[in-house]
């Protein structure tokens, strides 16, 4: 119930109003209640006084009629005679005649001489005759007690001529007239006569009450001195109404009283139906209250309640609007109600908006891209089909940012955005972040869609375009990972599209690529080596072993190339060809190539001045800024000419920014470093270099060299390299000769230098200066 209370208004109002209709109701029942016990009081009062008066009328008419027999008695002559001659016989005969005619209890004479005929016990003969100076005083009606019972008495003077007795009737006052009273009123009161000696208590001379206590006794004297007014007391253990009236007494030794009471009960009971209809008027009231309140407070409480309802669950995330009308403040408060759950639904849409595009090309952001391919990485086992990913990333687009500016860079991204929502029509369509994006397709068919997918993005993607007056041309290359095949979750599933990516970008842009296991296992061994790298720096553990170039014009080793090496803890020597491509990718390759320049030209200030030291630097090492510096700081440190330092590079060098590479080589040639062009032939344009930039030593690939002697077209290929780079006066070297026919041809086609293991593998640094020696013995002995 108290919990009701708490969270019900309407059992509040509705408690409220019943408590305060009951107060009312019983405020009125109360003065009704008093109005009505006043007004039977009063009723009573009445009725008490006119049945006093009645019975006043009675005893007046009893006395007179007593009276008069009793004149006409004492003037008879004969009973005058009879007296007058003390005739007893006579007398007592008349007086017996009289008393029975009269109905009266007792009849007698008391004469002048103290003698008393008619009453024949002695003891009663001795009170009437105790009357005598009463009756001479002219005391001749009233009550008198008589044989210790009140007694109705009235007398007449006998006169023979001068008084000679008086004649005396008495009625007893009893019961029987008390009951004859009683039937006389209209209301059922019981009557009663008390008589009080002087000095005494009143007590009861007939009707109901034998002694009457002191307080009944007060109230008696106190209604009898003050006419009207009537007084509670309770008889026979009832709350009654009474009312006391003073009636003739003969002597003043004792007053005489006639009391009626009336019992409570019965005057309230007159009123009893009006009680229960009272009653009954405030139960139904109460019940009329409670259930109109009730249904009032509902009916206002009702429309609060729905906007409390409507507000958890707006706090619940539910846009929820209420339908509530009305001019009132409740529907001003609904209409306010709805007008924030609208706002809040905006806000909410334009903060979703927000939180899943990116906003630069609008279209959705990563975070949302998980979402999705969580939704479906969950149904699809549901779906037919299958959930290809496809993740793709810009060619060059850094140099885009890097040599055009971050505005033409975003006018990039966004207009391929555009082209790629174009192409994967019925795709979700994502950017990553930068300049990576993602397309997410659920295929009915085979891999061959997803195969005329990826060319038909790459095609829209490599549309040239101008943008701000430069004219661009986009590339991509695409990575392909299948759910369930290439991973369950989103980070396998990605995981394996990006290293299909890489593969894509490895095998030449502009290309797509399915993930395959193998990947994988290729990527989990890169990290192992990129961590083992990282300790290998710090702990150094690379070593330079050297390789002797053989100058064929001079017929001598006229230098040494730095090759790294790695001694693994573990594993041993480890190629170069393993873990110079994952220093490239991590940019590890930076300090690896610091270092192997600063140790190669140490070493080679050991060596005789005519010797000079080649050192290959990786294209990574040339896109980052400080490479100068390095190789700066190396001929200083070691003192190292920088005529005896040669730096290999490749041509992958110039795939970006050539501008900035070109100027690089420049400068470091300005300072007298030679430039060697390494692994000649296995690019793609390796001629269009040849033009750019003056290098002073093409280094003729080992594939060309292993072919020489087998087979012509290689031979061919060699011929024009060394008569090319004779015309623009730079040197060749072929590397990888193995064989002397590989040698001989070489020497024929007029080589400037060859390096291979025919002379030597490429050994400790320790080991140079017995190499020289020998070297030095030989050719003075071929000279
Ligand atoms: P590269 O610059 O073409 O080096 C020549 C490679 O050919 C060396 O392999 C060498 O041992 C090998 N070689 C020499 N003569 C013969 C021969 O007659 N027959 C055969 N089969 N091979 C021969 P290595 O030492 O394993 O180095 C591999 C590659 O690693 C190098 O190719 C170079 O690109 C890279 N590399 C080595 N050291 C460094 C370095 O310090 N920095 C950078 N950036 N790259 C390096
Ligand atoms: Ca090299
Ligand atoms: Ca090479």
């Amino acid at each position: 119930m108290r919990h009701l209370l708490r969270k019900s208004l309407s059992a509040r109002l509705t408690v409220l109003y019943a408590l305060l209709f009951a107060a009312a109701m019983v405020c009125v029942a109360g003065a009704l209640y008093s109005t009505i016990a006043k007004v039977a009081t009063t009723q009573v009062e009445q009725q008490l006084l006119s049945s006093s008066a009645v019975y006043d009328r009675l005893w007046q008419q009893r006395s007179r009629q007593m009276q008069d027999a009793a004149q006409i008695l004492a003037a008879d002559f004969g009973f005058r005679e009879a007296q007058a001659t003390a005739d007893q016989a006579t007398l007592t005969s008349a007086l017996e005649n009289l008393k029975t005619r009269l109905k009266v209890s007792s009849a007698f004479v008391v004469g002048i001489d103290g003698s008393i005929t008619g009453l024949s016990e002695p003891r009663l003969q001795q009170e009437a005759a105790g009357l005598w100076d009463l009756l001479d005083m002219g005391r001749l009606s009233g009550v008198a007690v008589l044989d210790g019972k009140a007694q109705q008495l009235v007398a007449a003077p006998i006169m023979a001529p001068d008084l000679n007795g008086w004649i005396v009737f008495s009625a007893a006052i009893n019961d029987a007239e008390m009951t004859s009273l009683e039937r006389l009123s209209a209301i059922p009161l019981k009557a009663s006569v008390l008589v009080k000696p002087v000095g005494k208590q009143w007590h009861g001379a007939a009707g109901i009450f034998e002694h009457a206590d002191g307080r009944i006794s007060e109230a008696i004297d106190l209604s009898l001195k003050d006419h009207t007014s009537s007084f509670t007391i309770d008889v026979q253990d009832e709350r009654s109404i009474a009312l006391a009236r003073p009636l003739p007494s003969i002597s003043d030794d004792a007053s005489t009283a006639l009391v009626l009471v009336y019992p409570r009960s019965a005057v309230v009971a007159q009123y009893r139906q009006m009680q229960i209809a009272v009653a009954l008027v405030l139960v139904l009231g109460l019940l009329g209250v409670v259930y109109a309140t009730w249904r009032t407070a509902g009916r206002i409480v009702m429309p609060i309640a729905e906007l409390d309802k409507a507000s958890v669950r707006l706090a619940a995330g539910d846009a929820v609007k209420v339908e509530i009308t009305g001019e009132d403040e409740i529907g001003r408060l609904a209409a306010s109600f709805n007008h924030m759950v609208s706002e809040i639904e905006e806000r909410e849409k334009r903060i979703t908006h927000l939180a899943f595009n990116d906003t630069l090309t609008g279209l959705p952001n990563r975070t949302m891209f998980h979402q999705q391919l969580e939704f479906h990485l969950r149904t699809i086992d549901q779906q037919d089909g299958i959930l290809a990913i496809y993740c793709l990333d810009l060619d060059h687009f850094k140099s885009v940012n890097d040599t055009l500016g971050h505005p033409i860079g975003d006018a990039l991204l966004k207009a391929i955005a555009g082209r790629l929502t174009e192409a994967a029509r019925n795709c979700f369509v994502a950017r990553l972040g930068g300049d990576e994006f993602v397309v997410m397709q659920l295929i009915a068919g085979e891999r061959r869609n997803i195969e005329r997918l990826c060319r038909e993005i790459i095609s829209a993607v490599e549309r040239p375009l101008v943008i701000d007056g430069h004219a661009i041309t986009p590339g991509t290359s695409i990575g392909i990972a299948i759910a369930r095949e290439d991973g369950d979750d989103i980070e396998g599933l990605m995981r394996s599209a990006e290293l299909a990516l890489y593969r894509a970008k490895e095998a030449g842009r502009g290309t797509f690529c399915f993930f395959e296991e193998a990947l994988n296992e290729r990527a989990q061994s890169r990290r192992r080596i990129e961590a083992d790298l990282r300790v290998a720096i710090a702990e150094g553990q690379f070593e330079l072993y050297f390789q002797p170039l053989f100058d064929l014009k001079q017929n001598r080793i006229g230098s040494f190339e730095a090759l790294l090496r790695w001694n693994h803890p573990e594993r041993g020597m480890v190629s170069p060809l393993e873990f110079i491509p994952i220093a490239e990718e991590t940019g590890l390759i930076t300090a690896i190539g610091e270092w192997a320049l600063r140790d190669a030209c140490r070493r080679a200030t050991e060596w005789p001045d005519h010797v000079r030291v080649a050192v290959n630097v990786s294209s990574v090492q040339f896109r980052r800024p400080g490479l100068e510096a390095t190789i700066q700081q190396a001929l200083i440190m070691s003192g190292l000419d920088p005529q005896r330092l040669e730096i290999e590079i490749t041509e992958s060098i110039f795939l970006d920014n050539s501008d900035e590479t070109l100027a690089v080589l420049h400068r470091l040639r300005a300072v007298g470093v030679r430039i060697a062009l390494d692994d000649f032939g296995t690019g793609y344009s390796s001629l269009s270099y040849l033009q750019s930039f003056p290098f002073d030593k093409i280094k003729i690939d080992r594939s060309f060299i292993q072919d020489i002697v087998t087979r012509p077209g290689a031979r061919a290929i060699v011929k024009a390299i060394t008569d090319l780079a004779a015309a623009m006066g730079m040197e060749t070297t072929a590397e990888g000769v193995e064989e002397s026919d590989q040698l001989a041809e070489l020497r024929n086609q007029g080589c400037s230098s060859v390096q291979g293991f025919i002379f030597s593998k490429p050994v400790p640094s320790g080991e140079i200066a017995a190499m020289l020696a020998i070297a030095e013995f030989g050719a003075r002995r071929a000279a």
